[in-house]
């Protein structure tokens, strides 16, 4: 509620905003439109100026009338002059209440810097005289009260803040002086006539909850009567003293003041604890004609003339002279039991809980807790009947009094948010009537739908019926066309017949004209004749449609054939590509075997001529020994012989044959013959003893191995190399022989043929040596120092499949050995092959469509994946993507394993699927 100077603009705002709908508090500007659409008496107990009423309304159940009747409790504020003790003790404070009353504000300073705001009905300063604050505060009450209606004016306030000398100053030496009370009774004396209407007074006292006739001093036990029809609240046992002037009224109030200190004295109490309560009952007779009601009320005015007896309007004035709103001291220093404090208390707070439930618009309005309440039952509530004055003193000391007697006078004036809520009911039934339109509206789609769903039907219905007409009428047409046509049809032929027999008579004119006739038989022949055509045309026709449906017969099975056509075409053209595919593989095997054939062919030559040499050469020796003039040449001759000979299961026996009996010394000797014909001849010789692994020995043994590696070193004869290769090649499959070659330099002589070699089989025959080589455990670092894998992998520039092949053999035979030797731990470090850069060809070739090749690198892969040392160069080589694929697509199942434990079992590899989200 309260908004500090400046900050809070917003609640300040709001408040005014709130009083907006606010009627002036001078009423009696316009008294009657306040009541314009109330029901005159006797009603009033749903007057809406009542607490009952409030509450009624508050709960919902108010009736119309009530909406009609704007107004709340009306609020002023009026703030008590300095005092002489303030004025010397508050003299150095600052001000802790500035009014503006022309703004209707009051500022409560809160501290040095912040002010709270409130607005009020009515501000009234320390200079109001008592005339306008009975004016702004009392009139439109006592107006209202001589209208007919209940009223009440209270004060409210801090003890010795002037709640006293606002309501229940005499004035009797000051009439200025004069407070509400008396100025209310004289405004009431100057309205009635003291021969038609009445007037009479009770003043009590409230005292912890019992009542006290201030009249008599002997009655201090008034009970509270309601009447349960009307509503109306009275003080049966409370003296009621009638009023005929004004002196008699300030008697009585005197009368009144000097009880309540007696009886204070008597309680033991200040009268500032105690509520004094005058009522001011009104008995006022409507007079026909000159009455206000009549003149203001024309629905009521007939009734009103065509009444005879006098009709009486009963109302009351309460003025309430509250107990000091200053708490009371519960820790008993005034004297007080806590009980006693309570039920001091208990009216006072009654009444603010009354307010706070009438402002907050609550369902429950707890007007039964305390006696003041239920005496204020009739008289206390939303309209302008009830005026309420808060009364506060200067006093800075006294801060925290003031501000809750303002609170408690802005909660009263809320009171009038009761009226506001109403609004909120008519939200309620405005939605209850949106809700009712919108069902209606939904209704009224539903109807529209179905209407606009049955309109569609119909439209397609319709246009079936169309449809359907349209293709009758067509038929018909139809129908219509074919038999005009047939009937111009027959109608042709008729023609063409008559035609016939129009043209008949020329016809006998010229059988006449070549010999006579008679004329009976001509008119009979023309008929005949005529008859005949018809039969003609006939057969004719029916000749025609046996060939229009044959046509369309042949017309049909065309197309079939044509399609049928289209299709062989289709499948012979792959049929072609396919025979076109098969004969070129034809050519190329028939290529092949001719070459094969041709090779075969110089081979068994060349074993003739051996077999035939060593049988001259046997029989020489037979005939007394291989003389030294028949040496060389002879010999020559006998390989030159041996080599032409044909039968191929005579080849070993005659090798061997020749072996014995010409004398391996010899023939290596051949080998360094200075032709070069019996060099080729007998390097082809040694080469198929070497093939033998039973003459390997003897070979070596005869320094055959020395004698051809310096062939690779001094020759300079391709097919020398190549036979010597190969030769060596098989030797090489001997591990004794293995490190020979070693030992002969073998390696940097078989990689000098490499790197001269042309000839793939040259090449596949070094390559098969070193192969061999490479599969030798002790020789591992000598051969890759000396270049055997360098040399190997430089052979595979020739692209040829055998040589690729060996090569791919080389590798996994050293992969294996250097395997072999890290597991068994003489072997550190990464694989040679790696350093030597294999891997790259090794990944490459590792989906070689050569299974040869394929299967020698994906040995090797596996075995160089066996060491974590090469993990990381598998990884960044590719080689860790073909070991997956050889782990999960590789056709033979022990190659797959081997991939796919090497893979599981490596943490780097398993790292890496793991970081690439490869599930293995
Ligand atoms: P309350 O009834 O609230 O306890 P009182 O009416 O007895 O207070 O006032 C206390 C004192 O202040 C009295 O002496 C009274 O004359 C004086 N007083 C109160 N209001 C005014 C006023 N508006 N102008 C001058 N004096 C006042
Ligand atoms: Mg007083």
């Amino acid at each position: 509620m309260a908004a500090s100077g400046g900050y809070n603009y917003r609640d300040a705002a709001t408040q005014r905003s709130s009083f907006k709908v606010d009627r002036p508090l001078s009423v009696n500007s316009n008294p009657k439109s306040a009541v314009k659409s109330k029901p005159l008496l006797p009603p009033r107990r749903n007057s809406t100026g009542s607490i009952g009423a409030a509450a009624a309304a508050a709960a919902g159940t108010a009736s119309k009338d009530n909406t009609g009747v704007p107004g709340r409790v009306r609020v002023a504020v009026r703030l008590r002059p300095r005092n002489s003790d303030e004025m010397i003790s508050d003299a150095d404070f600052a001000e802790i209440v500035e009014l503006q009353p022309e703004l209707k504000r009051l500022k409560l300073r809160r501290n040095n810097w912040d002010l709270d705001t409130y607005e009020f009905d009515e501000v009234l300063t320390e200079f109001a005289s008592q005339k306008r604050v009975y004016e702004v505060v009392a009139k439109p009450v006592v107006e209202s009260v001589l209208e007919g209606y209940n009223g009440t004016v209270m004060a409210y306030g801090q003890t010795g803040t002037g709640k006293t000398y606002t309501l229940g100053r005499l004035g009797e030496e000051d009439t200025a002086a004069r407070g509400i009370m008396v100025r209310a009774m004289e405004d009431i004396l100057a309205d009635v006539s003291l021969e038609s209407d009445s007037l009479s007074v009770s003043y009590l006292q409230l005292y912890m909850e019992t009542i006290h006739d201030l009249l008599d001093p002997a009655n201090d036990s008034i009970s509270i009567v309601e009447d349960p029809k009307t509503g109306d609240v009275s003080l049966p046992g409370a003296s009621l003293v009638e009023i005929r002037d004004h002196k008699s009224f300030v008697e009585l109030l005197r009368l009144g003041e000097a009880h309540r200190f007696a009886t204070n004295t008597k309680l033991n109490t200040e009268s500032s604890r105690s509520h004094a309560i005058l009522m001011v009952h009104v008995k006022k007779s409507v007079k026909g004609r000159d009455s206000a009601l009549s003149s203001q009320n024309v629905n009521n005015s007939h009734t009103v003339k065509s009444l005879k007896p006098p009709v009486v309007r009963k109302s009351k004035l309460i003025v309430v002279d509250l107990a000091g709103s200053e708490r009371i001291d519960k820790s008993g220093s005034e004297g007080h039991t806590l009980e006693e404090a309570k039920s001091i208390n208990l009216s006072l707070s009654a009444l603010g809980k009354c307010i706070n439930a009438l402002a907050e618009n609550s369902a429950h309005i707890p007007v039964r807790d305390s006696k003041l309440t239920r005496l204020l039952r009739d008289s206390f509530g939303g309209t302008a009947r009830t005026s309420l004055v808060v009364t506060i003193g200067p006093s800075p000391r006294h801060r925290g009094e003031t501000a809750s007697t303002i609170m408690f006078g802005q909660r009263a004036m809320k009171v009038e948010n009761m009226l506001k809520l109403k609004e909120e009911f008519d939200y309620k039934s405005l939605s209850r009537r949106l809700d009712i339109q919108l069902d209606k509206l939904i209704a009224e789609h539903e109807r529209q739908q179905k209407a606009f769903e049955d309109e569609i039907e119909r439209i397609a219905a319709e246009a079936q019926n169309q449809i359907t007409e349209v293709e009758k009428n067509y038929a018909d047409a139809l129908e219509k066309e074919r038999l005009k046509y047939q009937k111009d049809y027959m109608e042709s032929i008729k023609k063409l017949e008559e035609q016939l027999v129009m043209n008949q008579p020329k016809h006998d004119f010229e059988k006449v004209t070549n010999g006579p006739k008679d004329d009976k038989s001509n008119v009979t022949s023309s008929k005949e004749i005529c008859r005949l055509h018809v039969e003609e045309i006939n057969d004719l026709r029916k000749l025609l449609q046996r060939e229009t449906s044959l046509r369309k017969a042949a017309e049909e099975e065309t197309s079939n054939l044509k399609s049928q056509l289209t299709q062989w075409k289709r499948s012979e053209a792959a049929g072609n590509s396919e025979i076109l595919k098969l004969r070129k593989m034809l050519e190329d095997e028939a290529h092949q075997k001719e070459k094969l054939e041709g090779e075969i062919a110089t081979l068994h030559s060349q074993l003739l001529q051996l077999s035939f040499d060593a049988d001259e050469t046997s029989r020489q020796l037979d005939r007394g020994g291989l003389g030294k003039v028949g040496g060389l040449d002879s010999l020559m001759t006998q390989v030159r012989h041996l080599q032409l000979k044909e039968s191929g299961n005579e080849d070993k026996a005659s090798i061997a044959k020749i072996f014995e009996q010409v004398g391996l010394q010899k023939i290596l000797s051949l080998l360094e013959a200075e032709d070069n014909d019996v060099r080729i001849h007998a390097v082809k010789v040694v080469a198929n003893l070497a093939a033998e692994e039973a003459n390997q020995e003897k070979i070596v043994e005869a320094g055959g191995l020395t004698s051809l590696l310096m062939l690779l070193k001094t020759s300079d004869d391709e097919t020398i190399h190549r036979v010597a290769a190969g030769a060596i090649a098989n030797l090489a499959m001997n591990e004794t022989n293995q490190e020979l070659i070693m030992s002969q330099g073998g390696i940097s002589l078989l990689s000098m043929t490499a790197a001269n070699g042309e000839d793939p089989q040259t090449l596949r025959m070094v390559a098969g040596a070193i192969a061999n080589l490479c599969g030798n455990d002790k020789l591992q670092s000598k051969l890759r120092a000396e270049g055997g894998i360098k040399a190997l992998l430089g052979m595979v520039r020739c692209g040829h499949p055998d040589v690729l092949a060996q090569v791919a053999r080389g590798i996994a035979n050293f992969a294996k050995c250097e395997s072999r030797a890290s597991t068994q731990g003489t072997k550190n470090g990464r694989s040679l092959l790696i350093e030597d850069g294999a891997l790259s060809w090794i990944v490459q070739n590792a989906n070689n469509e050569a299974s040869p090749i394929r299967r020698h690198i994906e040995l090797a892969l596996c075995h160089l994946a066996q060491h974590e040392t090469n993990a990381k160069d598998m990884i960044s080589g590719g080689a860790l993507w073909e070991l997956v694929r050889i782990s999960r697509d590789c056709s033979r199942e022990d190659i797959r394993t081997l991939a796919y434990r090497t893979l599981t079992s490596s943490p780097t590899f398993q790292g890496e699927l793991r970081r690439l989200r490869i599930d293995n």
